[in-house]
């Protein structure tokens, strides 16, 4: 039997609303290959926490719900994944400010990244993909073809988030005030853990989206991949 082609990973690090997900999905189908958010499956286990009513604090009640839980990422017809934990669809759900700030303290758990880690790796095996997160870079794809680390001024981020959640919803649940303290939370409990903290990786190439429209950002990145070989 022939061997399988390996599958090229391609990372795109970054703290909170720094366009990290636009930027994934409009590379991925530039280069049609999948796009996966792995903050969603953090999200699926801070959901699955608060529907158990877990102290996860607990690490023996932690653990076991950690091993009970059955993640799959299922590919829409539209190009999109959408998570389901033991066959149900979760995905309308991982997306509240209580499931975020959740998913940030969960994440700095060393067992929660340590069930989380072969998952993701596992999804890398089977189609060339860009994976969106804190750690793709660092811990999860260390030998990623490509790297890059996207970061913008806190107050855009935060004005971003605010403009996004008038989008989807109609009306924001949260003021832009409240996004921008809850965005700065995150950054400080992601980049200060000592589990796989959000830092680019030594040899990821950094982008400021600060004055960039999404398409800027993808035309940057993809002129880097042609420059450096086709993808
Ligand atoms: O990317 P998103 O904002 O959906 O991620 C939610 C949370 O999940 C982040 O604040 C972060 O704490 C955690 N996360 C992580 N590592 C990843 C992706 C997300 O720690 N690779």
């Amino acid at each position: 039997m022939k061997n399988k082609k390996p599958t090229r990973v391609i990372t795109i690090d970054g703290p909170a609303g720094a366009g990290k997900t636009t930027v994934s999905k409009l590379l991925a189908a530039r280069l049609g290959c999948a796009y996966v958010d792995t903050g969603s499956l953090y999200r699926g286990i801070a959901y699955e926490v608060c529907r158990c009513s877990l102290n996860w604090h607990n690490d023996d009640e932690l653990d076991t719900l950690l091993s009970s839980i059955s993640f799959e990422l299922k590919l829409q017809p539209e190009g999109v994944y959408r998570l389901f934990s033991s066959g149900q669809d979760i995905t309308d759900y991982i997306r509240t400010p209580e499931i975020t700030m959740l998913s940030s303290d969960l994440s700095a758990k060393k067992a929660v990244r340590q069930a989380l880690l072969g998952f993701q790796r596992e999804i890398a095996k089977n189609s060339d993909a860009v994976f969106e997160g804190r750690d793709m870079g660092t811990v999860v794809f260390p030998d990623a073809s490509y790297k890059f680390f996207l970061s913008a001024d806190l107050k855009i981020r935060a004005l971003r988030r605010y403009n996004e959640s008038i989008t989807k919803e109609g009306q924001q649940k949260q003021t832009l005030l409240e996004i921008e303290q809850s965005i700065a939370l995150r950054d400080r409990n992601d980049s200060s853990r000592e589990n796989a903290p959000l830092k680019p990786a030594k040899d990821a190439i950094m982008i400021d989206s600060t004055e960039l429209t999404p398409e800027q950002v993808v035309d940057k990145i993809a002129a880097y991949i042609t420059r450096e070989g086709n993808f």
